[in-house]
């Protein structure tokens, strides 16, 4: 049962919202349990996840819905099993519930986003039925055990994106083995891209290079501390990189990626991980060089509660700064069309 209270929230009502239709209107939260925290959101990141979503690109989304995933706000009610005081500033990213059972293997292993059970923030449902909804909006509720303290050292907006975009390459960064004596490269620098980079670095990997479809972007990413920038736009750029990775997280977002050559540039025994979503299948793959150099390649969702914590720890102590512009939040039907046309440098975060 959604509960009566009303929150007012940018609603998306069909596939065309994402052409920057969202209505200002209200909508029912979830039903407030002990477990619960209600916040007035002040930022929230616009994740390339949320335009997928509104266009119905990965299968038909559960209209309305509020999308958003990268919110910070502050506490303003709080259930009795809550630790968080009134008034403390948390973030929610794109998981807003596991199941956390003793008998759960995912939530057990710090791998609650694999939970049968698990949430998303918004176009999902909780166990009791109840709509979750996301952070376009003036309030959210949300189970606190998904919320996460903001470091004082974060400001907002620099904290907002590091929610979804910041973790889901952060995670597997470190899963994957990125720190001394690593050359490590992200393909697509955007929103997530330009976190891997950060993150990579921050990690100490030993080189970090960046994967881009041309050179364009190639003073942004020396600023953010890459070794440089490969453009998948010249010709011959994976044989001269052959052999030069042993790590590449993918970003990329479209199915028209150079999939076989990105796994031409790892070493023998490199992984390849994918983190981008495109809505249509890669058109064609190659085992041969995964077979012939021993190559892993995989995927990866989000990230566990622990990696969150332990990023935006990283984050505060090495003054990491997301590259941000900020929108107030009544401008998000502008915004979208922004994000569309490929103008983030490299996240827009949204403000109330
Ligand atoms: P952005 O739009 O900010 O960045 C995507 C980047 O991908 C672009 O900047 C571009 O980089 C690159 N790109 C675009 N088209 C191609 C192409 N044809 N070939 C190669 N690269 C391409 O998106 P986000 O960073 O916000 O999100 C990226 C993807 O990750 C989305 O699909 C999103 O849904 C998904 N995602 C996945 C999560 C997970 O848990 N796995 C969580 C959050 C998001 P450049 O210009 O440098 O080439
Ligand atoms: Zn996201």
């Amino acid at each position: 049962m959604p509960s009566t209270d009303k929150f007012t929230g940018w609603v998306g009502l069909d596939a065309e919202s994402v052409k920057g239709n969202l209505v200002k209107t209200t909508f029912s939260p979830k039903e407030f349990t002990d477990d619960d925290i209600d916040i007035k959101i002040s930022h929230c990141g616009m994740c390339a996840s949320d335009l997928h979503t509104l266009r119905s690109g990965w299968g038909v989304t559960n209209y309305p819905v509020v999308v958003g995933h990268e919110i910070i706000g502050t506490v303003t009610r709080k259930g009795k099993n809550v630790k968080y005081e009134i008034g403390d500033r948390v973030g929610v990213g794109a998981q807003c519930y596991s199941c956390l059972k003793p008998d759960c293997y995912d939530c057990t292993h710090d791998n609650e986003p694999t939970c049968p059970d698990r949430v998303f923030t918004y176009d999902a449902c909780y166990p009791s039925g109840d709509v979750a909804y996301g952070g376009y909006a003036e309030e959210g509720r949300y189970p606190a055990s998904f919320a996460f303290k903001i470091p004082e050292e974060l400001p907002s907006e620099i904290a907002a994106p590091m929610m979804c975009g910041g973790i889901t390459v952060y995670s597997p960064l470190r899963r994957n083995g990125c720190g001394p004596g690593k050359v490590v490269g992200i393909v697509g620098i955007g929103g997530l891209g330009h976190f891997g980079l950060l993150f990579a670095k921050a990690l100490g990997a030993e080189e970090v290079y960046a994967i881009s479809r041309s050179k364009a972007k190639e003073a942004d990413v020396l600023a953010m501390g890459a070794n440089g920038i490969i453009a998948t736009n010249e010709a011959g750029w994976a044989a001269k990189n052959s052999r030069k990775f042993d790590l590449i997280v993918s970003t990329a977002n479209s199915p028209d990626m150079p999939l076989n050559d990105y796994t031409k540039i790892l070493k023998p025994g490199g992984r390849f991980v994918q983190v981008g979503l495109p809505e249509e299948p890669i058109p064609q793959f190659y085992f041969g060089p995964l077979v012939q150099s021993n190559i892993s390649i995989g995927g990866s969702l989000l990230g566990a509660r622990c990696e969150i914590e332990e990023m935006l720890a990283l984050a505060a102590s090495q003054g990491i700064k997301s590259w941000v512009t900020v929108y107030p939040m009544s401008e998000v039907n502008t915004v979208l069309g922004l994000m569309e046309d490929n103008k983030a440098r490299y996240r827009f975060v949204l403000e109330n």
